[in-house]
């Protein structure tokens, strides 16, 4: 038989062909179970009475008791409106109908006590609810109080076939009923454990967070509910984590050798930072202890990241390894490839560079020199984990600025290995993310940050300007190029094929041309259509100080190094989320000098965009940026947490149960270290539901 909660919605009193169908498109409800986990988004609090004075202070709907002390119709024919003043004895407001004056009219009295409810809004100095719901204080007494509402959210659609939150809330009464007390809600941990962590039962939680007794009640139900969604993410990231580590060898990199000695003493152009050298001890120590590493280094814009890989490499190199290092734009790569090479000139290394431009009969010489171990390092695009692509001996792979590389091209990565071995794998990325999703998407992975930038940085001083301003910071730009400095002027580009944005970009490049003319100053453009040649040749230029400015779409955003280009200037920026504003603007500031970024905006500006500028402006912490970021948008379209559309969370919000998180993961690792196998017996139901939820849920992490 069927598990309860398996049965189709059709079969639930209420529902029929047509609803189980309009569940089943708006809401991905098929199933009873399904139903039971469309938790409200909010509760509409009905508990407690405010008072007039304090309504300032309040937030959203709420309720009040009072008498009415007249009642009068205001304007004519479409106009007219109904006005009761209304009083709590602590001040006056207004009660307001547009709509059902007919209906309303006769049933408002004055000197009786009414509870009324709905949203203040503030009118010249007076508050008002426009359409309150409201009733006498006696009728109200005699009901048996429904306390904390649940509100579902709904869709046009649906509201307009009457599935609105009253309907939801009706099926999922007709559920409870049948279910309250049949056992059908499995229990997923024994009992100590759930009184150990302080959990309620599973289907006391369930009933809760749709009719909540009260509101304590309703924050341990849906502590339960988060704290078991959470839970079971970590428990899997974490087995899959010991699975990992268990299954695979990874070479060992015992020796630290001449490679990286001489590069330590002859060659290192500056003092490493503490950070980095503690991120390097954290890689020597996984490179050195025979298991494979899978570790994430996170480090904002310049923090120096290249170095780390470099002597990450160098180790390989030592130890009779090749490693390789994977950039996401053939920029990128032949800017390390340059960076690298220089660096290493000393060593006397065989390094070699793989894009997808390198010629045939180039590709055919590189391919024979890496299988004979000739090449120690190789560095290029993706185009390096192609098939044909095959290593003497790789024991390294880098790849940089990870969120543009899926899980699948990483996986290529997996049988590069030779003997058994599986290649090491570091992931860098500089594109911060809050630690509660970091502990969710990369929870697997060993994870060491970069949070220090090298000395004499500093701090770039962001401007929000708008576009009225732009003869003004014309001539900014013309006073820091006296001073021998160089610009960016960034274009948004969402859409690569957007002829729009070509325009912007092509008519932006003109009035710069225009204002900045020949021979006094020169101007590049660089945009992602170029050819690879081209593009190459305009960032030689612009590095070599021969341009001054560079005009460019967003093809610069990641890892570009040119420590004079001093400052940027991002037209449209109120286009640009916030992380990819703080990758544009780490491409400055990377010199010993002042550096500016410069955002310009229209006038007209929505509250999110709003708080996007000001964000930037007030700071260049990569982590509180994400913060900001993930708070504005929502971690379900933050790149990694979503799988075919449908957000990993039913329930959890990263950004605000961040507690609750840390409180499932150390759990899930007290409880692997306890019973790494989940074998004992009081961990059965955790190892069923663990069992079940891999087999439904096969690869919902790191889709990125
Ligand atoms: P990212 O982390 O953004 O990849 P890079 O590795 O490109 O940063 O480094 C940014 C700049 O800082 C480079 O010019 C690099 O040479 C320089 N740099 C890195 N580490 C240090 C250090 N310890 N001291 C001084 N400069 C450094
Ligand atoms: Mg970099």
């Amino acid at each position: 038989m069927k598990p309860f909660l398996e049965t189709a919605i059709e079969f639930l009193s209420g529902v029929g062909t047509e609803r189980a169908k309009l569940l089943r498109e708006e809401f991905h409800i098929k199933t009873y179970g399904d139903l039971l986990q469309h938790f409200p988004f909010r509760y509409v609090d009905k508990t407690q009475l405010h008072q007039i004075s304090g309504i300032a202070n309040v937030e959203g709907d709420i309720q009040l008791q009072g008498k009415i002390t007249s009642v009068r119709l205001i304007g004519t024919g479409r106009a007219m409106r109904l006005v009761a003043e209304f009083t709590d004895g602590t001040g006056a407001m207004e009660l307001i109908w547009f709509k059902g004056i007919k209906w309303v009219q006769p049933n408002l009295k004055t000197g009786i006590d009414y509870v009324v409810f709905g949203k203040p809004t503030n009118f010249k100095g007076k508050y008002n609810i426009v359409h309150p719901e409201f009733e006498t204080a006696e009728s109200r007494e005699k009901k048996v109080s429904t306390a904390l509402q649940p509100v579902y959210s709904g869709t046009e659609k649906a509201k307009a076939k009457n599935l609105d939150t009253k309907a939801i809330g009706k099926l999922m009464n007709t559920l409870v009923l049948q279910l309250k007390g049949q056992g059908h809600v499995a229990e997923l941990y024994g009992s100590d454990f759930r009184e150990k962590n302080h959990l309620m039962s599973r289907e006391e939680a369930f009933i809760n967070v749709h009719f909540p007794q009260d509101s304590q009640t309703l924050q341990k139900a849906l502590f339960r509910l988060k704290f078991d969604e959470l839970f079971f993410i970590q428990l899997r990231l974490l087995k899959l984590k010991i699975l990992n580590q268990n299954k695979f060898k990874g070479a060992v990199f015992s020796e630290v050798g001449e490679m990286v000695n001489r590069f330590y003493s002859e060659c290192l152009p500056f003092e490493l930072t503490g950070a980095q050298k503690r991120v390097i001890r954290e890689i020597r120590h996984d490179l050195g202890s025979g298991k494979q590493m899978s570790r994430l280094v996170q480090g904002d814009v310049g923090s120096g990241k290249t170095i780390v890989a470099l002597m990450s490499m160098l180790l390989a190199v030592d130890n009779g390894y090749q490693a390789a290092l994977m950039a996401p734009t053939e920029i990128l790569a032949e800017q390390h490839f340059s960076n690298i090479s220089a660096l290493l000139s000393k060593l006397n290394l065989h390094i070699a560079l793989l894009t997808g431009s390198t010629k045939t009969a180039e590709r055919r010489i590189l391919h024979e020199q890496l299988r004979t171990g000739e090449i120690h390092i190789l560095i290029g695009t993706h185009a390096l984990i192609e098939e044909v692509v095959q290593f003497q001996k790789l024991g390294l792979v880098i790849v940089d600025e990870q969120h543009r590389f899926g899980v699948e091209q990483r996986a290529k990565l997996w049988l590069k290995g030779n003997d058994g071995e599986v290649p090491h794998m570091l992931i860098m990325t500089a594109t911060p993310i809050p630690r509660t999703l970091a502990m969710t998407v990369y929870g697997d992975l060993d994870t060491s940050v970069i949070d220090e930038l090298p000395p004499g940085r500093k701090p770039i001083k962001t401007l929000h300007r708008f576009d009225s301003a732009r003869q003004k910071i014309f001539d900014f730009m013309k006073q820091e190029i006296a001073l021998g400095r160089q610009i960016y002027v960034v274009y948004p580009l969402i859409d690569e094929s957007e002829t729009m944005d070509y325009k912007d970009l092509t008519d932006g490049y003109e009035s710069i041309v225009r204002e900045f003319p020949q021979p006094q100053y020169q101007v590049g453009v660089l945009n992602g259509k170029m050819k690879p040649q081209d593009k190459e040749y305009e960032m030689q230029r612009f590095k070599e100080g021969k341009t001054q400015i560079m005009v460019s779409t967003t093809v610069i955003e990641v890892g570009v190094d040119v420590p004079n280009a001093s400052m940027m200037v991002i037209e449209s920026a109120e286009r640009f989320g916030l992380s990819q504003l703080h990758q544009l603007r780490g491409r400055v500031g990377r010199g010993a000098e002042q550096s500016f970024c410069v955002l310009m905006t229209g006038y007209a500006l929505g509250q999110e965009a709003r708080t996007r500028m000001e964000t930037m402006v007030r700071t260049n912490d990569g982590f509180e940026i994400a913060e900001v970021d993930m708070r504005l948008r929502g971690p379900g379209d933050i790149q990694g947490t979503q799988q075919s559309g449908q957000p990993i969370f039913k329930i959890s919000n990263l950004s605000k149960d961040g507690q609750i998180l840390q409180a499932a993961r150390s759990t899930a690792i007290d409880l692997l270290t306890d019973d790494p196998k989940l074998e004992k017996r009081e961990n059965a139901l955790t190892k069923h539901h663990l069992v079940k939820e891999m087999k439904d849920r096969p690869n919902w992490a790191r889709v990125s």
